[in-house]
């Protein structure tokens, strides 16, 4: 199916979604997440009106960079924005720190910390995300929701003046049937709304969650932003 075509239908999916639960569709951004996919793809899905993407990983999107700059896609009035949603290791924050407009999957003190080093010496701030791993699975990353560093990296924010804390992001574990992943959507909107009330002086506005498979179930239970890969660009190889 055309980009288009795919974004078209995503479109009328999220306005369902937000219909069904009488959430504006302004409530809900939408991010093409574009790993393994080449420029090419998401040039066109720019030109359809997209301008939030989403990478993994951060040597990839550096390669990606010069074509992004040639496609102009990165300048003008309204350039595409580019957060990184995979796994960040801590010798990789600095140049993170310089090509990435958020970061999403920010899982440890001491990733915040380099970060926030990385960004005093570039003289720049960088909105992140908290990502919080609700299910136990090995492969996910992330902070338990009761583990003590979520707690000391939240109370922490406030002296890493070079990071914006904007919320939570998570990957709930893979269920054949939409209605097991459900309950974790609405335990992540949960852990946001009790920790706004613990720290009311920080800004939980973003609950990301939602993807190809989910994102309709996310949208319902609260989601502010969702992450779509393979119903935009198509399976990735
Ligand atoms: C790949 C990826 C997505 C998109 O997954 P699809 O199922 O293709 O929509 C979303 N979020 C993260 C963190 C990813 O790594």
């Amino acid at each position: 199916m055309p980009i288009a075509d795919s974004i078209a239908r995503v479109e009328e999916q999220i306005a369902a979604a937000c219909r069904r639960v009488m959430r504006p569709r302004t409530s809900v951004h939408l991010m093409a997440v574009s790993k393994t996919h080449p420029v090419t793809a998401i040039a066109e899905a720019f030109n359809c009106g997209i301008h939030l993407f989403g990478e993994n990983r951060v040597q990839e999107f550096a390669a990606k960079q010069p074509a992004l700059q040639a496609a102009e896609i990165l300048t003008g009035a309204s350039p595409a924005r580019f957060h990184l949603i995979g796994p960040l290791q801590s010798n990789k924050a600095a140049r993170a720190a310089q090509i990435f407009d958020v970061v999403d999957s920010v899982d440890s003190l001491r990733l915040a910390q380099r970060l926030d080093e990385a960004c005093a010496a570039i003289g720049r701030r960088l909105p992140i995300l908290i990502e919080i791993k609700l299910s136990s699975e090995a492969s996910k990353h992330g902070l338990a929701p009761d583990a003590g560093e979520l707690h000391t990296l939240i109370e922490r924010l406030p002296d890493l003046k070079h990071l914006t804390f904007r919320g939570l992001m998570t990957i709930p574990p893979y269920a054949d049937d939409l209605e097991q992943v459900r309950p974790y959507f609405r335990q992540l909107r949960e852990l946001r709304d009790s920790l706004a009330q613990q720290y009311p002086a920080l800004q939980f506005d973003e609950l990301s969650m939602g993807m190809s498979r989910d994102f309709s179930v996310a949208i319902e239970e609260g989601s502010t932003l969702v992450r779509i890969g393979t119903a935009i660009f198509g399976a990735r190889h």
